[in-house]
């Protein structure tokens, strides 16, 4: 048997996969992109490490962040604070963002010297909000009490990659380590120290379809407020390269998620809870490397859906939602057959038939990778918003008072 919240199934193919991938180019570098959202300017500042300790260990099967040579201290440390002097220039200052591709607060990808002299750098320069990202179970009194000795900025958040609050998803779907209790503490530690701590939920698990991706991420969100977050960000998943995600896309086994849903999904939310939860990265053009595939609707209407969620983003009305819903783009009913639940399939099986392609296609004898035993396992486990989710389709639909016509089989 697998010992608790263990896929090494996934991470063997994740090993696999990553094996061949070139590494991240030795130095230190920094990559800046600014945006404008409601408070002013968005400046985003990403800083190259030796990569997440997670993504070596074979974990997370969206993640083409990488690894590579640990850059020397120094020279990250100047690096990060050049490029932060230059966000001084984008007025107003609306978030500071300076973090690595993984974790700040990770001593082995952040130095402490490190972590420290980068607070220090943001705190010399005056925004409304300062952001990075860790993971839950970093965030402690410890870490957080040298945080706020650095920064005593007002507002101080940590947005932590939660992407789903299931432990079934996050084990089978992301193999992402971490148990849903651990942003639940992670947002008590942070008020402790006046810091908000913000879940990251993803839409578009690996082996989810498209109606399952929408009910697991809005569980995820509902249950996130209920623990106390301030705020949510929802980043629909790409298919990147040298992720599962991109290999189950040519597998034709996984499409990213339709721009429909996400106002779906936004829509269904209690307004009061909509308007702190925001969309990100659901452009192609946001994340590292180019996507194989990215979150679209048919090509034909993309354009208008992508200005929709811009003009959502930066004013939060969601007659920019209802108006995309409401197109009379010839996708909008495929995308309505995409949301379709086969009642007659078991979600169990159907992952682990995507298992066996995925396990072909990387060379592993899914057999042995994966014994009887966890087989059984796997089936039996499925979580109860999964097995219901002809119910779950339905209120999240009536929820965002979409009139859509049958969505069974
Ligand atoms: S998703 Fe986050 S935790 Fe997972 S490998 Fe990537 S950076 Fe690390
Ligand atoms: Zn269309």
């Amino acid at each position: 048997m697998w010992a608790t919240g263990k896929n090494p199934f996934l991470s063997r193919v994740m090993a696999v996969r990553r094996k061949g991938r070139a590494p991240m180019p030795r130095g230190a570098s920094v990559r800046t992109t600014i945006s404008d959202i409601a408070i002013g300017k968005f400046v985003q500042i990403w800083f190259q490490t030796a990569g997440c300790v997670w993504d070596r260990m074979g974990q997370c099967t969206m993640c083409d962040y990488g690894a590579g040579p640990a850059p020397n201290v120094n020279e990250m440390i100047s690096v990060v604070k050049q490029a932060i002097e230059n966000a001084r220039r984008e007025e107003p200052l609306g978030v500071l963002y300076v973090s690595p591709s993984g974790s700040f607060l990770d001593a082995r990808e952040v130095p402490p010297r490190a972590q420290v002299e980068i607070l220090r750098a943001m705190k010399a320069v005056d925004a409304a909000e300062y952001v990075f990202e860790s993971r839950p179970e970093l965030i402690t009194p410890d870490s957080l009490r040298m945080v706020r000795n650095e920064l005593d900025s007002e507002r101080v958040v940590i947005e932590t990659g939660i992407e789903s609050d299931c432990d079934w998803v996050l084990r089978y779907c992301h193999n992402k380590p971490g148990m849903p209790e651990e942003f639940a503490n992670a947002v008590q530690v942070g008020a402790a120290y006046g810091i908000d701590v913000v879940a990251n939920v993803a839409l578009g698990a690996a082996f989810l379809r498209e109606a399952e991706a929408m009910i697991d991420a809005r569980r995820t969100i509902l249950n996130a407020y209920r623990q106390g977050a301030e705020a949510v960000i929802l980043f629909p998943l790409h298919a990147k390269q040298n992720t599962l995600l991109a290999d189950l896309l040519s597998l034709g086994v996984y499409r990213p998620p339709w721009l429909y849903s996400i106002a779906v999904l936004l829509l269904s939310l209690p307004t009061s809870l909509r308007r702190k939860t925001e969309i990100s990265w659901y452009r192609d053009n946001s994340g590292s490397l180019p996507a194989h595939a990215s979150p679209r609707n048919c090509g034909t209407c993309d354009v208008e859906a992508f200005l929709l969620l811009d003009a959502y983003r930066s004013t939060h009305d969601p007659a920019h939602l209802r108006a995309m819903v409401s197109s009379t783009c010839e996708c909008r009913s495929t995308w309505l057959q995409d949301l379709t639940i086969n009642s007659g399939e078991t979600i169990g099986h159907r992952l682990l038939r995507d298992y066996e392609i995925a396990a072909a296609e990387v060379g592993l004898a899914f057999d042995v990778e994966v014994p009887p035993m966890v087989r059984q396992q796997l089936v039996d486990s499925v979580p109860g918003h999964l097995l219901g989710r002809e119910q779950g389709l339905k209120s999240m639909l009536d929820a965002a008072s979409i009139g859509t016509g049958p969505v069974h089989t």
